[in-house]
């Protein structure tokens, strides 16, 4: 057998006939810059993960750097990311000028650890920044308590969690904005790149609106420095009907990942735990494992593929040299980059192909303890 870590024909092949209804709508409206589509889909998705205000981007990266410029965070300030994440929550405040200040984790959810947010604020400090990684989320009551006391903003990056809840209540507006993306493995995803910026306050959506479309509001006016940033209308109408589907497929995810839990028990792996506020969307099974390569090795020699989310921490990547930082400073977030491992996971992923999954990590010679 021969599973891929991710393969997009198969999603595509159970909706061909609404994506093609919906791609070919958008082909011979003759309309493919914003427009109606676009302002369906963001109404749908506004909608869906209750918020008021829902502005399609380009993609995630620029989402978040959209807010970022709509909070007016800019050269000089700083904003409280986690040590743990993917390098487009770093980046997205470089973009501005700003500096990211690395939070270590908590090894329950591998989220930023609110516990250690206070330390890290210093008067030029602006915002927080946490992640939901691979679909859990965050801690937010605490992290909304702090940035309250200090008068900072908190932004979301939610790119991985669409569709998650923390304490019963869909990510989409627990802070001042939230950032996805739509890339196409995400959750929910385009036909290619796309993203959006959810929010329930009107000025952060209606400055984000205007900075994604050149600074304009009226054609050729240009009341700011803008960029170009728009969601393709042909990505919209793909997400509206993708949408419909995306808490069946969350339920599919979440049975597979229920399968692994208990499958995987006793083999010595760290399985991932889910926080007791946290409704998880499983956008990444990880596990970890101190013999991450060699089992990698071993289940890619039996046809399974996995990938490693992320192999270097963003403190460690030659990208951030300038900010002086060396091996051993953000000792948790090292150790989880150097022993993760994400699972084949998906909803379009069989059941046989999971059991099959598990039988090559139970034939690995990591998986000492056997009880069977
Ligand atoms: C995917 C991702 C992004 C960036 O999204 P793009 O659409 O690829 O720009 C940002 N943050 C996290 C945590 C992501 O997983």
């Amino acid at each position: 057998m021969k599973i891929p870590y991710f393969e997009l024909q198969s999603a595509y092949q159970e909706l061909k006939r609404e994506l093609d209804e919906a791609v070919s709508r958008v082909v011979s409206s003759g309309w493919y810059i914003l427009g109606s589509e676009v302002e369906a889909f963001e109404q749908e998705y506004a909608a869906y993960v209750g918020a008021r205000h829902c502005v399609g981007v380009a993609n995630g990266l620029d989402a978040l750097y959209l807010a970022l410029r709509a909070m007016e965070v800019g050269p000089g300030d700083e904003v409280i990311v986690p040590s743990n994440t993917y390098i487009a929550t770093w980046l997205a405040v470089s973009y501005v000028g700003a500096t990211p200040v690395p939070v270590e984790p908590e090894m329950l959810s591998y989220n930023l650890d609110p516990a250690r947010v206070e330390a890290a604020i210093t008067e030029r400090t602006r915002a927080i920044l946490p992640v939901h990684l691979y679909g859990q989320p965050t801690d937010l009551d605490p992290l909304l308590q702090i940035a309250r006391k200090h008068g900072l903003w908190l932004l979301e990056d939610a790119a991985q969690a669409h569709g998650a809840r923390y304490k019963g209540q869909r990510i989409g507006a627990h802070g001042d904005a939230v950032a996805w993306s739509f890339y196409p493995n995400k959750n929910l995803g385009a036909l290619g790149d796309g993203g959006a910026v959810t929010t329930n306050h009107p000025e952060l959506a209606d400055r984000i609106r205007v900075l994604r479309n050149y600074g304009s509001r009226v054609k050729y006016v240009n009341e700011v420095k803008g960029v170009n940033s728009r969601l393709d209308p042909i990505h919209a109408a793909a997400m509206r009907v993708k949408l419909k589907y995306l808490d069946e497929w969350n339920d599919r995810r979440r049975a597979l990942a229920a399968y692994y839990l208990e499958a995987l028990q006793d083999t010595g792996l760290i399985l991932p735990q889910t926080a007791p506020y946290a409704e998880h969307v499983w956008h990444i099974f990880a596990v970890l494992s101190p013999e991450r390569d060699a089992l990698q090795k071993h289940l890619a020699e039996r046809g399974v593929g996995t990938l490693i989310h992320y192999p270097i921490p963003p403190h460690l990547q030659a990208a951030y040299r300038d900010l002086g930082y060396k091996p051993g400073d953000f000792p948790l977030s090292e150790r989880i980059h150097a022993q993760e491992l994400s699972l084949p996971l998906g909803p379009q992923l069989r059941l046989e192909e999971a059991e099959y999954v598990v039988e090559a990590v139970r034939s690995f010679r990591g998986s000492v303890v056997d009880s069977r």
